[in-house]
C-alpha cells in the first residue's frame, strides 16, 4: 500500500467525468488499498479516485471514528433521494475552507463493491452528505460548485491561501 499524492482544485482531473470501472483485477485492488491509505493519512472520511489523479468511478468512505467501517462504492448511482438540508462541507481537494451546502437529506445509492458485486447503501445526515459529495467527484463536481458565485470565489481564495501557507 502507498499514500498517493493528492490533486487540488483547479486541477482539470477534478472537473472530468470519470470512467466506469470494468476491470476489478489486481491493479484496481491496489488502487482501492492506496485510496484508503491516502484517505486515512489525510484524515478524510471519503476519497474519490480523481482526487489522486485517477479518472475512475470509485470512492472510498469511512465515517467511523477509528477507521473500522471502510467501504468502497464503484460505479455508484443515486436511485432515490428525499428532503433537503444544509450541511457544512469541506474537501481534501479544497483544503482549509468550508461552506454550508444544500443537499438531499436522505439518499439511496446502488453501487458495486471492490470485487464488482452489486449492493445498496442508504442513509441520512453525514452518510447522505458524504455519498453525494463522493459521487459528485466522479461527475467532475466539487462542493464549491453548489455555492453562489461570490461565496465560491471566497472559498476558493481561502483554500488557495491555505495551500500556499502549508505548501500543498
Ligand atoms: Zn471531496
Amino acid at each position: 500500500m502507498a499514500i498517493r499524492p493528492m490533486v487540488y482544485e483547479p486541477d482539470p482531473v477534478l472537473r472530468t467525468r470519470a470512467q466506469e470501472v470494468d476491470d476489478f483485477g489486481d491493479e484496481f485492488q491496489v488502487l482501492v488499498d492506496d485510496m484508503f491509505e491516502t484517505m486515512y493519512a489525510n484524515k478524510g472520511c471519503g476519497l474519490a479516485a480523481p482526487q489522486i489523479g485517477i479518472s475512475l468511478r470509485a470512492s472510498v468512505i469511512d465515517l467511523s471514528e477509528q477507521s473500522q467501517n471502510p467501504f468502497v462504492i464503484v460505479n455508484p448511482k443515486i436511485i432515490e433521494r428525499r428532503g433537503e438540508h444544509k450541511m457544512d462541507a469541506g474537501c481534501l481537494s479544497v483544503p482549509g475552507a468550508y461552506a454550508a451546502v444544500l443537499r438531499s437529506q436522505w439518499v439511496k445509492v446502488q453501487a458495486l463493491d471492490r470485487l464488482g458485486k452489486p449492493f445498496e447503501v442508504e442513509g441520512d445526515g453525514l452518510l447522505a452528505e458524504c455519498l453525494q459529495h463522493e459521487i459528485d467527484h466522479l461527475d467532475g463536481l466539487l462542493f464549491i460548485d453548489h455555492l453562489q458565485p461570490l461565496k465560491k470565489k471566497m472559498v476558493q481564495g481561502k483554500s488557495r491561501k491555505f495551500r500556499k501557507k502549508n505548501k500543498l
